[in-house]
């Protein structure tokens, strides 16, 4: 176990040692999507951060649980399935596959992560809205069950306000509004379609965690529009019926901009991965691009910062098919990998700080004789930040490798160059430097 990990808590709006519940294990509930449409570049933002977090404190010693919701049934997913003419799971079901393919293509731990659908836990949700209609801190009106935020005092603590009473007798059965609107909140909806009712967007979460982390449970996460309504909604149900809190530390990224303006469907400024791919950039090329800006910092994106990203992760590469060529290892450069991926998680340790632990590991390079330690100590680099730099490479391009370096050293130059053409054109540089021929794939 490394040493002590801090995080900005946003339930104290401090930074704070980490402490988890029980030595050694680590449970992480992120809210996750709403399955209704293709995610944007924003909301992948907030998942990288995750699945970095999460590979951070594995690579720190801890035996890591990660849940996720999957939002699969609301207004918007309701709506989307009459719009389409199609049923209600046959739409989630696909915006769920591409949402998990996205995640895939920017090396999330997907395996990893316990997806959970709101769909399959009605009766969880129920109980918890039940107890609090008989603790009296909910009510029944003609459309639903609602939250009586009057009687829940801490309300507006968390998302740092205090709630005007006086004007907040309305009630709203929306699952997202603002300050402005603060009001009673839906907890469960009638609705023609489901008998028994169906549950408004907040009650999943307070549910589903318990049962999957019990209560309360080590971090939750989320992009910083969810502190309000969504997150202080899930700590008001969650501490009225139950008595307990809900998570320990509550984890949030900014948002990623585009030309000032938060990234955002109804905004319609948004990309999708699938556009980044069409302009020719790798998923793994974004995935640094969201990790340059510390996660609680906003983070304008362009085009132009991207290539930036996918000319440096290129560069990374090339670093570490260099020094697997390097110097073979011995004790001296073994206690430099130690010192230098201690310095990484140290920098790590200190609220997550991936941009300065980047520019750590290049100053590293820049200044170190690479050796077989540089390509190792890579590896355990890559291992937290997930980008492919300690990539493999197939044995196809291996093989071409091996024919330009025979055709080279044959004078025939215009098979070798042929042959790296070819290679340029599969998506791999191949380079011919004093130490031997290199390839690696580019960004
Ligand atoms: P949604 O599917 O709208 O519930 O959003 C999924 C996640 O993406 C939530 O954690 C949001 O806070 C987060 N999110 C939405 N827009 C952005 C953005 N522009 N930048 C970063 N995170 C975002
Ligand atoms: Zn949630």
């Amino acid at each position: 176990m490394s040493k002590t990990i801090n995080f900005f808590n946003t339930a104290s709006r401090a930074v704070e040692e980490f402490r988890p519940i029980r030595a050694g294990e680590v449970g992480i509930y992120s809210c996750g999507p709403t399955v209704y449409d293709r995610a944007h570049i924003g909301n992948l933002r907030a998942y990288v951060f995750v699945d970095t977090l999460y590979r951070f404190l594995k690579a720190s010693g801890y035996a890591v649980k990660w849940v996720m919701n999957i939002t699969d049934i609301d207004d918007k997913t309701l709506q989307r399935a009459d719009k389409e003419g199609r049923t209600l799971k046959e739409v989630t079901e696909k915006y769920s596959a591409l949402f998990v393919s996205d995640l895939k293509a920017l090396n999330i731990s997907v395996a990893d992560i316990q997806f959970i659908k709101a769909t399959e836990h009605f009766t969880e949700m129920r109980a918890l809205v039940d107890s609090l209609l008989e603790k009296g801190y909910a009510y029944k009106a003609s459309d639903g069950i609602y939250f009586d935020i009057s009687k829940f005092k801490a309300y507006g603590q968390f998302a740092n306000f205090a709630p005007n009473l006086a004007t907040s007798k309305e009630r709203i059965k929306n699952d997202n509004y603002d300050k402005e609107n603060v009001s009673d909140f839906v907890l469960w909806k009638f609705d023609k379609r489901y008998p028994q009712g169906r549950p408004g967007w907040h009650i999943e979460c307070s549910a589903m965690s318990a049962r999957y982390l019990g209560q309360p449970f080590d971090i939750h996460t989320g992009g910083v529009d969810l502190i309000f309504p969504h997150h202080q909604n899930e700590i008001a149900q969650t501490k009225a019926a139950t008595g307990k809190d809900l998570a320990r530390y509550w984890l949030h990224n900014e948002h990623l901009l585009v030309g000032g303006e938060k990234m955002a469907k109804s905004k319609n400024n948004f990309y999708t991965l699938a556009e980044v791919k069409k302009r020719g950039f790798s998923p793994l090329a974004l995935r640094l691009e969201l990790l340059k800006a510390h996660y609680r910092s906003k983070l304008d994106f362009s085009w132009r910062s991207l290539e930036g990203s996918a000319i440096l992760l290129t560069n990374l590469r090339r670093f570490y098919a260099l020094s697997s060529l390097g110097k073979k290892d011995n004790p001296t450069s073994a206690e430099k990998e130690r010192k230098y991926f201690q310095e990484f998680l140290g920098t790590l340790s200190n609220d997550l700080n991936v941009p300065e632990a980047l520019a750590g590991v290049q100053k590293t390079l820049n200044e170190e004789e690479l050796g077989v330690w540089g390509a190792s100590f890579l590896k355990k680099v890559d291992a937290v930040l997930g980008l492919g730099i300690a990539f493999t490479t197939p044995q196809a391009v291996k093989n071409a490798l091996k024919d330009m370096d025979h055709a080279r050293s044959g004078g025939d130059f215009t098979y070798s160059d042929k042959i790296r053409k070819e290679l340029l054109r599969k998506g791999y540089n191949a380079e011919n430097t004093n130490l031997g021929s290199i390839v690696f794939p580019r960004a």
